[in-house]
């Protein structure tokens, strides 16, 4: 891993006025950003990580990520047995699965892809597991043939591993099931409604009588899985859906007499708090209700599965972007900068339902004081809607300035979108390393590992089609 040094001063002079509380219409986002980054984002800015070459990156804080890792590991020390995997779409970059991997989490996969990075992560075949609504035969043989557990999402995915195992295999076999505990307050994100399309719906006519019957005829059936849902979804609905899902699983080895079932997945989910910098809930209040809903889960009768995402990452990494320009169209402010839909994707589709705190820096990086003004974030995408945020009260903004999207280490510079040939944008790994004595002015130093570099014009132009260029041109007979 290849890394560089840079100095940074104490960020005791960042800061700048608190904006006030945002209009009606701006999402209730604008909590004052966090100092605590101020230092890196001017050691990147004076490495040339952003800048005119480097119009916007992703940066993780990989310190912040083991203390993450910790307090999931330092919530569940009271149970024994527990396997806490990574769901790795919320950041699926192989140094960041290392990372992980080296933290001693397992993986939750849910495709071919992401199969493979975990693998590549270094991530034994008996800590990840494979989920995914719609498996094709082929991976689940791979799956099977390698010893990673799979939790199938239907009765007839079952039937499939009927065809496809082997009796030898050292894969934990499981059964997702949908609670139908209800939604949370984003629907997209809300796996346990009463038709949701993951897992085998547990309160529907027959259902339960139908998963009971398939347990009892397949002896090698030994895990129960449920993810209720991931932002959005309060810590009382996943617990109440993982309280119905620890029944069934009473009732199941009840029913057949022996403790077929040994383990429970229980997903991950726990909501991020966007709106500032508090943590919360955190690991420890998920598992205290979790307890209070589901006293018997801690028991030690079963072992545990976690798959948490967005709670491990989203607070540990940012986006910094360069402002291109600014203009006014019809009495409001616009900032264009690099920051869109490339990377921020869900924020730009679903703005109310996923709000960023912004924060705005000279070119140098040192954070922007003066009077706010209410201005528009905007991408580079060609399309209208491709604002980061409206109406955003922040230093005013001039050509050359930075912003930084806080809380984006998950699912946001990690899961870009092709639109409009973007590239991928560069991200950055960094660690704050201790000031020494004999420097006084100097809080620190900065650390940064290239974690993925920026897609290159080659990259983009070998995705696209290049090697297939005359395919389509009339060849003549
Ligand atoms: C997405 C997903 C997760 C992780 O959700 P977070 O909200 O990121 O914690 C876990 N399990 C399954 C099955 C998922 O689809």
């Amino acid at each position: 891993m290849t890394q560089t040094t840079t100095s940074a001063t104490s960020a005791d002079d960042g800061g700048g006025p608190a904006p006030p509380a945002s209009p009606s219409t701006a999402p209730p986002s604008t909590a004052p950003p966090a100092a605590r980054y101020d230092a890196v984002i001017r050691a990147a800015v004076g490495q040339g990580l952003l800048g005119e070459s480097g119009p916007v990156a992703g940066f993780i804080d990989t310190e912040g990520v083991r203390a993450s890792v910790g307090s999931l590991f330092d919530a569940f020390a009271a149970t024994p047995g527990v396997l806490h995997t990574f769901a790795a779409k919320a950041c699926s970059l192989v140094p960041v699965l290392r990372l992980l991997a080296d933290c001693r989490m397992g993986c939750e996969v849910a495709s071919p892809g992401e199969l493979r990075l975990a693998l590549e992560a270094g991530f034994p075949a008996s800590r990840i597991v494979l989920d995914s609504p719609a498996k094709t035969r082929e991976e689940i043989r791979l799956a099977l043939a390698l010893g990673v557990a799979v939790n199938a999402d239907s009765l007839d995915e079952l039937r499939r591993i009927d065809a496809l195992r082997n009796p030898g295999t050292a894969s934990v076999l499981g059964l997702r099931v949908n609670p139908q505990v209800g939604g949370g307050s984003i629907g997209p994100m809300s796996t346990a409604t009463d038709t949701s399309k993951f897992g085998v719906a547990l309160r529907d006519p027959g259902a339960r009588e139908a998963i009971v019957a398939a347990f009892r005829d397949r002896p090698w059936l030994t895990r129960l899985h449920a993810h209720v849902g991931s932002q959005g979804c309060p810590l009382e609905l996943i617990a109440a859906g993982v309280a119905r899902t620890h029944e069934l699983a009473e009732e199941i080895n009840a029913t057949l007499g022996v403790r077929q079932i040994t383990s429970l997945d229980i997903g991950g989910g726990l909501p991020v708090n966007f709106a500032d910098e508090t943590v919360h809930p955190t690991y420890a209040d998920y598992v205290a209700a979790l307890a209070a809903a589901a006293p018997g889960l801690f028991s030690g009768r079963y072992a545990l599965v976690t798959e948490f995402g967005r709670s491990l990452l989203a607070k540990n990494g940012f986006i910094g972007a360069r402002v291109e320009y600014t203009k006014d169209a019809g009495g409001r402010r616009i900032a264009l900068t690099h920051a869109g839909a490339q990377t921020a994707t869900r924020t730009v589709l679903m703005p109310g339902a996923w709000p960023l705190r912004i924060g705005a820096f000279g070119p140098d990086g040192a954070p922007k004081d003066g009077p706010v003004v209410a201005q528009d974030i905007a991408g580079p995408c060609c399309f209208a809607g491709d604002v980061v945020a409206y109406g955003n009260e922040l230093p005013e903004l001039a050509e050359d300035d930075l912003v930084v999207l806080y809380d984006t280490g998950a699912y946001y510079f990690s899961t870009p979108w092709a639109y409009n040939s973007l590239p991928r944008p560069a991200v950055y790994g960094f660690r704050l390393v201790a000031g020494q004595d004999e420097d006084p002015g100097h809080e620190g130093a900065v650390m940064f590992a290239t974690v993925r570099d920026a897609q290159s014009m080659d990259a983009i132009a070998a995705e696209s089609g290049l090697a297939h260029v005359d395919a389509l041109i009339e060849r003549g007979d």
